[in-house]
């Protein structure tokens, strides 16, 4: 992978360019790639942003996320831009197998491939150009970096810095997680200095939720919560029949891992949800357990050290088996505290 500073000089001539990132996009997939898009097209490039999947409603403000291409709804048309594509920007993820139906036809285009992200253990034989960097706060942060060391500072207008303060506050959980840098508030201290304001975005976020997923967390929390106190650990696991039941879409779930973390003692809180097609699960740790390397090494996954996620094909009932299975076998690590 050669560095992105390669490209900077290319950047001036306009071409086909796709952006895209991982399925069910969070906040820092989608606002990474619309903070590129609106850098982009102000070069001249003819830019289109494809999603593997849908996304949650809540991300639907960002400017420029009406012409966003879902690949599953919208195949002829995503398909027609990733072949005639000169330019592939892939962000916040680093396997293919992170976007989901894609993954095929990317994994077979000849164009040139740019990794931009921020999780561990990259494919790095599959892009041209990139950075791979765990130390950064979120990809949002790097897609700063990008048009700032590329010398285009200037292009950072309204449209540009929402969407990065989208994916940066997201990503550092509200700048409280360690991964918020001096270098994250200079960040933000400069989007403020071109004129964001912040404080709708945290509403757009936030405070857009529908009654029901309220009543659904009630549930979940009251019925599927088991805490497993001799291992300082707590998991959700959720039939489909929940998710039916209570209406729940994408970007429902968001957030609901957190509850169990915030319990005292906890080290790590999982939620596992039955989807149908696939048991996807969540994982966040505190007190120095590493659930990458759990959601890696159990559940085909990854992701970060406090932060990771997994996908299984099997039953809901054999994922909750194997992950009793899986706490057991860390016993050690989950017994033990380091601060
Ligand atoms: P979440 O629990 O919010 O879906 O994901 C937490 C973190 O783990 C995110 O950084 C996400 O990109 C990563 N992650 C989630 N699911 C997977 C997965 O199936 N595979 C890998 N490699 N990473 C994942
Ligand atoms: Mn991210």
């Amino acid at each position: 992978m050669k560095p992105l500073s390669e490209i900077y000089p290319l950047l001036k001539q306009p071409k086909n360019v796709v952006i895209t990132f991982h399925q069910k996009p969070d906040a820092d997939a989608m606002g990474s790639a619309l903070s590129l898009y609106n850098f982009l097209i102000q070069l001249g490039h003819k830019v289109t942003v494809i999603s593997p999947t849908n996304w949650a409603a809540f991300l639907s403000w960002m400017p420029g996320c009406r012409k966003v291409l879902d690949f599953e709804m919208q195949t002829d048309k995503a398909s027609a831009a990733i072949n005639k594509t000169e330019w592939l920007f892939c962000l916040d993820f680093n396997t293919m197998n992170r976007t989901k139906k894609m993954e095929e036809i990317l994994s077979a285009l000849p164009c040139v491939k740019i990794l931009i992200d921020h999780h561990q253990q990259p494919q790095v034989e599959v892009f041209d150009y990139g950075i791979s960097d765990v130390n950064k706060s979120s990809t949002a942060e790097m897609v700063y970096d990008f048009i700032v060391d590329s010398g285009h500072a200037d292009k950072i207008d309204t449209s540009v810095a929402e969407c990065l303060y989208a994916g940066v506050m997201t990503d550092t959980g509200s700048f409280r997680f360690n991964s918020t840098t001096a270098s994250v508030h200079k960040l933000v201290a400069d989007l403020k200095d071109r004129g964001l304001e912040h404080s709708h975005i945290h509403e757009e976020l936030f405070d857009n939720f529908m009654e029901n997923r309220f009543r659904f967390f009630g549930h979940v929390l009251l019925n599927r919560m088991d805490i497993f106190y001799e291992y300082n650990t707590a998991l959700i696991a959720i039939p489909q029949a929940d998710l039916i039941k209570y209406n729940v879409k994408t970007g429902d779930t968001e957030g609901l891992v957190n509850f169990p973390l915030s319990i005292r003692g906890i080290k790590l809180a999982s939620v596992i949800i039955d989807r149908g097609d696939e048991r996807k699960s969540s994982f966040r740790s505190k007190y120095g357990f590493d659930a990458n390397t759990f959601a890696r090494k159990y559940f085909n996954g990854g992701g970060h050290f406090n932060a990771a996620g997994g996908k299984n094909t099997e039953p809901l009932e054999e994922v909750v088996r194997r992950f009793k299975i899986a706490i057991k076998e860390n016993k050690e690590q989950l017994k033990s505290y380091q601060f």
